[in-house]
Order: structure tokens, then sequence, then C-alpha cells
């Protein structure tokens, strides 16, 4: 069978592979404060020129460029499309990570690093793992687009109208999307779709300025306002009550369930993980797993008003804001929750509150049955040699709708992270074992997708 002399080829390249990730490790890159980006989209583009793509990068008005590569195959007429991100969190804060977060200092196994397993790691064992077949077969087992951009941890604001306009690039029979890894028991888990999400701040204004807060019986005050408007927008019970927000929300298929309940939730590893004695409402168990996989939500992110230095300072703030995510599931619509949002702000008499909105993504899922996930939850099998894990839809959100919602072909996220990689967190890191399971398993996928 070809794909054994192609793990030969991963094992005795690991060193070059590992070489090669600490290189895009070393990059920095963060859209959010667009570091690094054009420098770290020119060495993306440049490994996958040494693997064999034929690549260009697309422009993208006022945003990162979005690397894009093909390979075609002699001997399928098939088309597998990767969707990666080359962009990374903000690395702070700094102070908690062991080593620098852009040294890929590699120790007991581990490479550490900002980005590495979100979404670098992936990036590079899926390029090996062609680089592998390549070498190996002389051939791809089926075409392969290869998409990296640049602003997925921003929501990718500009992808919508790059996809829009270049649909035959992005066209393809399937896809791997960007992350994925194994569980504690070492299984691998496959995913199968993404919560929504709407981004939106909240501002809200008073006086011309910052006042002495003796005035507070007569001038308003714009933090207890967001407050307000808060409180009447999700209760104690964490039930929203934005007007119609339930309108429309698909509970689980009886298909999916069957998949749910076989899902090893580590809930003591989790809650001991994030220091928790018990999650929100005591839930546990397969209430819980639902309960992060099917409930839409409604997060502060963060809120700024007045004086929160040291000591007191007794102020009355002129302005106030508060950032919130609404994660969305099926049949939710951003756009419509939005609308419903300023309705519902309207309608309690918080008129004065400016609501801006900082993008959205759209609830996506590819059902089971589909042959291309049965491919991929075989070859997980036989890779691992152990019962993959499948998660019909996860608690995550990214711009997967444009690619199964607006193209309509299947899209899987696998990948090589596992649950302690800390991703957006202090000591991100990859286990080098994982890496290079992980390369294997893109490579099977690809050999079985080609034969399938
Ligand atoms: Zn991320």
């Amino acid at each position: 069978m070809p794909l054994e002399d192609v793990y030969r080829y991963v094992d005795a390249n690991q060193q070059m592979f590992v070489d090669d990730l600490v290189r895009l490790v070393k990059q920095p890159s963060v859209s959010a404060r667009g570091e690094g980006i054009i420098e770290c989209a020119r060495i993306v583009e440049e490994m996958m020129r040494n693997v064999g793509f034929s690549t260009f990068t697309i422009p993208v008005a006022q945003g990162n460029p979005v690397v894009y590569g093909e390979i075609k195959s002699k001997s399928s007429q098939k088309t597998l499309l990767f969707y990666n991100h080359y962009d990374v969190q903000p690395p702070e804060p700094l102070e908690e990570w062991t080593y620098d977060p852009y040294s890929g200092e590699i120790r007991n196994g581990k490479i550490y690093g900002r980005g590495v397993s979100d979404n670098k790691g992936n990036i590079v064992s899926r390029l090996k793992a062609i680089q592998a077949l390549l070498e190996t077969t002389a051939d791809v087992p089926v075409n392969i687009k290869f998409v990296a951009e640049g602003e997925e941890e921003i929501g990718s604001p500009h992808l919508a109208p790059v996809v829009q306009k270049h649909k035959k690039l992005f066209s393809a029979d399937a896809a791997i999307w960007e992350f994925g890894g194994t569980d504690r028991e070492g299984r691998p888990i496959i995913y199968l779709g993404l919560k929504g999400v709407l981004s939106v701040e909240l501002r809200a204004k008073a006086a011309a300025r910052d006042v002495h807060s003796a005035n507070a019986p007569l001038v308003p005050n714009p933090a207890w306002r967001l407050v307000w408007a808060l409180n009447s927008i999700k209760n104690e019970k964490d039930e929203i009550l934005i007007d119609g927000f339930q309108d429309n929300v698909e509970s689980p298929l009886d298909e999916e369930m069957e998949y749910v309940q076989k899902i090893p939730f580590e809930e003591e590893e989790e809650k001991q993980d994030l220091g928790l004695s018990e999650f929100l409402h005591s839930v546990s168990g397969l209430e819980a797993l639902k309960a992060l996989l099917y409930r839409p939500t409604c997060t502060i992110n963060g809120f700024l008003a007045g004086y929160t230095d040291k000591g007191s300072k007794t102020v009355l703030p002129r302005k106030a804001m508060v950032k919130l995510d609404f994660r969305l599931v099926p049949r939710q619509e951003a756009d419509n929750i939005l609308k419903k949002l300023k309705e519902h702000l309207k309608h309690h008499s918080f008129n004065d509150i400016e609501v801006i909105e900082h993008g959205s993504t759209e609830p996506v899922k590819t059902p089971i049955d589909n042959s291309f996930v049965q491919t991929v939850i075989k070859t997980a099998k036989r890779v691992y040699d152990k019962q993959p894990v499948v998660y019909p839809t996860s608690a995550g959100s990214g711009p997967m709708h444009l690619f199964r919602n607006w193209l309509g072909y299947p899209v899987v996220s696998v990948g090589c992270a596992h649950p302690e990689s800390h991703g957006h967190a202090p000591n991100e890191n990859l286990t080098v074992e994982g890496f290079v399971k992980g390369t294997k398993f893109i490579a099977a996928i690809l050999y079985d997708f080609g034969v399938s």
C-alpha cells in the first residue's frame, strides 16, 4: 500500500517538518494589530511553492491577503480544498508565557508558540502530507486547493466578497477545515459544523464630559444605562429575552444525538483545567454537552467605563461601552438577530444606545451520512487505531458557511491539536507526536478520498 511509503517518508523527515513549523511560528502574524501579516503570508506561499503548489496571493482591499494554491492530480477528477488561516491571536498576557511566544521552543516533546496549534501546525502538517504523497508516489490522489486567509482570528471580515468573486477558485468536491485534534485518550476528533457568531458593541453617552459624581442626581450615567440594557437582554437563568431570538432554532436531530451520546465528554478534566467546581447552572453530562453544542448564547466580552485604575475616583463617566457576542445555531441568521437586538433596545426605551456591528458568521453543518464524512471517519479509525469522536457540530465559529452553504460541498474539520494545546491562551503548544500523526492522517484522507 503506497501509504506505508508515505508514512515512512513522514517519519524520516520529521525533524525537517518540525523546523518548518518553528520557522512559521517565529513569524508573528497578529491580525488584530496588523503585525507581521505580509511577511507571514509570504512564508506560507513560499512553503506551498516548495511543496509543488502553483500559488498566488489574492489581495484584499483594506484587509489581509488570501494565499491560494493548487496542485493537479494526474489520476483523479476529484478536488479537495483545505481551508486554513495564517493569522494568530495576540500573545498577551506575555508574563504568563513560560517561553517567548515567538520562540518555537521545543521542550519535552512539545513545540511552544503563539499560533503553533491554531493554525500554523495544521498548515504545515497539511503541506507536509501533500509533500510526502508527491515525493513517494509522484502524484496527488486528488486535485488539491489550499487556501490560507489572514483574518480568521478577527472574524474573517473580508472573506465573503473574496469567495463570492472567485467562486470557481473555491469550488471543490469537499473541504477539510482548519481545526481539530485528539482527546485525552488519543482518540481523533471530527467536527462537522460550527455555531454562527454575531459580534456587536453597545455604546452609551451622556454628558459632554466626565463630571464630578456629586452631580449623579442630575446627570445620567451611561454605565448604568448599559447595565440596565444588558439586564433586559439576558436574565440570571441565562435566558435570552430578545423577542423572537429563539424563533426557528433547530433542536438536535435524532441521528446527531446518536453521535452526541457517544462523545466521551471529559467534564471533570475540563472543570479542573478551568478551575471550576461545577459548570454554569450545575449542568453536567449529556445536558452540559447538548448546551455546549446546541444552545445559542449571549456573552459579555468586555465592559469599559469610567475609572478602573488604583484606588478610587469619584467620577461620573461621560461614556460607556460593552462588547457582546451572540453564538448562533442552525436556522438563526446573524442579520436577523442584529435586527431583533436593535428592535429590542428600541422597544425597551434604550434608543440612546448605539449598536455597532463587528462582523458575523452563520451557523453551519454537514450531515453525518454524507459520503465524505463517512470516508474521514473510517480513515481516522484506521490511522489512530481508535474509534473517532464525531461532533455533529461544535461550539466554535468561523467562515465555514461560505464554503458549505454558498458553494455546497461537505466540510469536515480535523487537526493535530490536543486538549491542553491552549489555543488563544498563554503557553500555546503542539506535541511533535500529534503533529506527525496529524500529517499521516491528512495523507491518508487524501488517499482514501481518491479511491472512494
Ligand atoms: Zn483561533
